[in-house]
């Protein structure tokens, strides 16, 4: 059996501590290798070497530092299929979304290759007369990341490259359930020529976490995960006085108003809602249909959903793979017989499929419920599968307030054809990233990935000039060069002469 350990100084090293957790293919059900689980004093010895790493690092010129990002980012190009296959088999992705994927993570790269001129402060000649002043971002030491199981390699990538182009250290730590990317990726980065020590990678699970959160030589923690757990990293990295950026979990709707291009707003929605299994932290989750679209609306999206091509993601045509463990398939089930409960009406129930030759694999199909009330668990709980409600609104309205009175705020879409109509929503929406005719309005590397409300806590996004703001501190320095003693000692506040 393959063991997982852990890469710290530019190596893989043994994980100490005997504890070990499975990791499965979840396309066929079977344990596909063991990873270690790092205790406080491994953990300790990672931060350690960040820790002594940090400086030689943080001098290093960022034209120096560029150039390793944009050797590694010729690596992951060149690794790119191996990289991709160890998504999906990992994940259960199905191999071109796991490919987009890692190819959102390499463009967060791209964006870090311009860290000289992404760096560059401000500078004002002569704020006062011979005085000038300018300001500089400085690295923080050693950050932290806490990353997901949806995304093995995206994820880590909004966070690291910014990280260490910045001229920070960083300790990751990725999810017990896909950690080989992440080792993957630590290697590339040295092969790239990055100093060891600069990138290491530590698995395991909350007793990682808590070491990171608490010791005083680690300067930041970058989360993302569920918001149970991204609230606990927000309120004890800042009670150890920590920056902190932590982002959770989500439940983004698809506002389709009566004017809209029917197709474009069923296509979308079929990739937005069972992409990835449902898997995604911008899944659209909940359609809203507004005035009479909605019998249309829900009679297209059936057929569709009746389509769904399951199966394991190493099959290319395959559209929806399996879900991550079958402890979270049971989890989607359980919702499923909930909403019947609740008195949504069940269109499509793909929740017991079998595939020939993948019987122990964590699969499902797609899911399609119709009339859910803002009242019932499955409109107002992540439900993280295939599972799509539809509420019906009266009119554009009501689904405003709807959306604003949900609690998460990560992502949301209104298709239109109703320019009016769209810039109204998007100005008055509390949602962090708002899609126009666009089902799943993930932000470019050089623009910044973040919800509102209860999908984010702290005040930094991901990546673009947010995750440059978040991995530095501004520095502002005053300066004057006298020729010779002219003042003599000042006693008032300073003002400009
Ligand atoms: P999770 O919260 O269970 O785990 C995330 C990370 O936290 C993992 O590394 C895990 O080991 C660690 N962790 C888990 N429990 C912990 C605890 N009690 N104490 C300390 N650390 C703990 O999330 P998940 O199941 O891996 O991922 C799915 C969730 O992530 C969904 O809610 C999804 O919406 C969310 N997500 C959000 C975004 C976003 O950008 N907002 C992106 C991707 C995923």
């Amino acid at each position: 059996m393959q063991i997982i350990n852990h890469y710290i100084n530019g190596t893989v090293l043994e994980g100490d501590s005997c504890k070990t957790s499975d990791v499965y293919n979840p396309a066929t059900g079977e344990v596909s290798a063991k990873v270690c689980l790092a205790n406080s004093n491994e953990t300790k010895k990672a931060i350690d070497v960040a820790a002594k790493t940090f400086q030689s690092w943080a001098t290093t010129p960022p034209l120096q530092r560029a150039r390793i990002l944009f050797k590694f980012k010729e690596l992951i190009e060149k690794y790119i299929d191996d990289l991709t296959m160890t998504i999906v088999q990992e994940h259960g992705k199905v191999y071109d979304d796991a490919k987009g994927s890692l190819t959102r993570g390499l463009e967060v790269v791209e964006f870090a290759c311009g860290i000289p001129h992404l760096l560059k402060g401000e500078f004002t000649e002569n704020v006062g007369r011979d005085v000038d002043s300018w300001s500089v971002r400085q690295p923080l030491g050693v950050c932290a990341g806490i990353t997901p199981f949806n995304f093995p390699a995206m994820v880590p990538m909004w966070m690291f490259p910014i990280a260490i182009a910045c001229g920070n250290t960083f300790i990751l730590k990725p999810s017990e359930k896909v950690p080989s990317c992440s080792m993957m990726l630590a290697d590339l980065l040295t092969k790239a020529g990055l100093p060891k020590g600069v990138l290491n990678v530590v698995n395991g699970g909350k007793e990682v976490v808590d070491t990171l959160i608490e010791s005083k030589s680690v300067n930041a923690i970058s989360f993302v995960g569920s918001t149970p757990v991204a609230k606990y990293i927000y309120e004890n990295s800042a009670k150890h006085e920590k920056r902190v950026q932590a982002l959770g979990g989500a439940k983004n709707h698809c506002v389709v108003m009566p004017d809209a291009d029917l197709n474009q707003a069923i296509n979308g929605l079929m990739g937005a809602a069972y992409g990835s299994a449902g898997e995604r932290c911008m899944a659209q989750s909940v359609a809203v249909a507004v005035g009479g679209i909605a019998d249309k609306l829900v009679y297209g999206l059936k057929q569709k959903v009746e389509e769904l091509k399951i199966g394991p993601g190493t099959d290319k045509s395959i559209e929806m793979g399996p879900l991550i463990t079958k402890e979270h398939l049971k989890k989607v089930k359980d919702y499923v017989e909930v909403g019947k409960k609740e008195g949504a009406k069940l269109i499509v129930d793909g929740s017991e499929i079998k595939l020939q030759g993948y019987e122990q694999g964590f699969f499902m199909g797609g899911c399609l419920f119709d009339h859910v009330k803002t009242s019932m668990k499955i409109y107002n709980e992540e439900i993280f599968g295939p599972v799509l409600s539809v509420v019906r609104v009266k009119d554009f309205e009501e689904a405003i307030k709807i959306i604003n009175n949900h609690e998460y705020g990560n992502g949301v879409s209104i298709f239109t054809r109703d320019g009016d109509a769209a810039r109204s929503f998007s100005t008055r929406i509390k949602v962090g990233m708002v899609g126009i005719n666009i089902p799943i309005p993930v932000p470019m590397a050089f623009h910044s990935f973040g919800g509102w409300k209860r999908s984010l806590f702290g005040d930094h996004h991901m990546h673009g000039m947010e995750g440059i703001r978040f991995y530095t501190k501004l520095k502002t320095i005053t300066s004057r060069w006298p020729t010779g003693l002219r003042d003599n000692n000042n006693f008032t506040m300073p003002t400009m002469k």
